[in-house]
């Protein structure tokens, strides 16, 4: 099991500049449940992905405040954030991002950068939400089905159909 999961964590290492840019994997493990203990991938509903934020994308990436503009700020602490990713074969997939925040010297607004590869309104991976949007066209009327197997709130999945209704992709 141990080989198995080198081997797996190797290549989402070797993967992961591709899929997430601008971030490195510290760590996988395994889970039976959401937030649940670890467990041998075996056995496991979840893989969860460590992300945190390269240092030398960071260094090189001109920061400035969303407020008030200025480049004069720190960095203020770490923010960790978990969001959902497309399955990988039967394991549902999250990432649990750790990314600087940073304060502006002038105005003191806490900020942080946007994660490019997460969907602003939700929390999921962009490649996610177009995974749900497709499956809403497949099976137009199994909301229940998509949030079940993806163990997503089934709001959230009616929220992304009714997306894809405003871009009449559908019709009812
Ligand atoms: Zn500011």
């Amino acid at each position: 099991m141990d080989n198995y999961k080198n081997s797996f964590n190797l290549s989402i290492r070797n993967n992961i500049f591709d899929l997430f840019p601008g971030y490195n994997c510290t760590s996988i493990s395994f889970k039976k449940d959401k937030n649940g203990e670890e467990c041998d991938e075996f056995d496991a509903k979840y893989l969860y992905i460590y992300l945190e934020q390269d240092k030398e994308v960071e260094i090189n990436t001109p920061y400035h405040c969303p407020k008030c503009n200025s480049t004069s700020i720190r960095r203020h602490g770490l923010f960790e954030v978990e969001i959902a990713d497309t399955p990988i074969g039967d394991k549902k997939v999250i990432l649990v991002i750790t990314k600087p925040r940073y304060k502006c010297k002038e105005c003191q607004k806490a900020f942080f950068q946007d994660i490019i590869f997460k969907h602003d309104q939700y929390r999921m991976t962009n490649r996610l939400y177009y995974y749900i949007l497709n499956s809403c066209k497949k099976i137009p009327l199994s909301i229940v089905k998509i949030a079940t197997e993806l163990d997503i709130d089934r709001n959230i999945i009616s929220r992304i159909k009714n997306d894809l209704k405003e871009q009449n992709d559908i019709k009812d």
